[in-house]
């Protein structure tokens, strides 16, 4: 139970400019799969105020939606989603694809900074 909850940091450390971000990164234009609008807001929650631990960004962070697997927890995937404004679509997205892009993006800005 504790390992869930301290992983909870991890995924809100993804916002919705990190998430375009990462699509761009991966040559992905982003548009509706069903009806090809542009306008996909990405869920997003805000953080109360000091609540939460270090490395995590105060403000406006991605929602993160779980779907269950039958066979248990540990076969659950977590995601990330794009919404589409127009006909209702939503697309989801692997969180851990977005983290590790990220991951190595900071790293690589580190080892530049040497
Ligand atoms: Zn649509």
């Amino acid at each position: 139970m504790s390992s869930k909850d301290e992983s909870k940091p991890l995924y809100a450390s993804v916002n919705a400019k990190i998430m375009s971000d990462y699509l761009a990164s991966i040559g992905v234009a982003a548009r509706c799969t069903m009806c090809r609008s542009e306008n996909l807001p990405v869920p997003e929650v805000r953080s109360a105020t000091g609540s939460m631990s270090c490395g995590t960004p105060l403000g406006t962070y991605n929602n993160l939606f779980i779907m269950k697997s039958a066979y248990g927890d540990n076969a659950s995937l977590r995601c990330y989603a794009l919404l589409c404004e127009h006909c209702g679509h939503i697309m989801t997205f692997r969180a851990e694809n977005i983290l590790e892009w990220r991951r190595k993006v900071i790293m690589e800005k580190a080892s530049e900074g040497k």
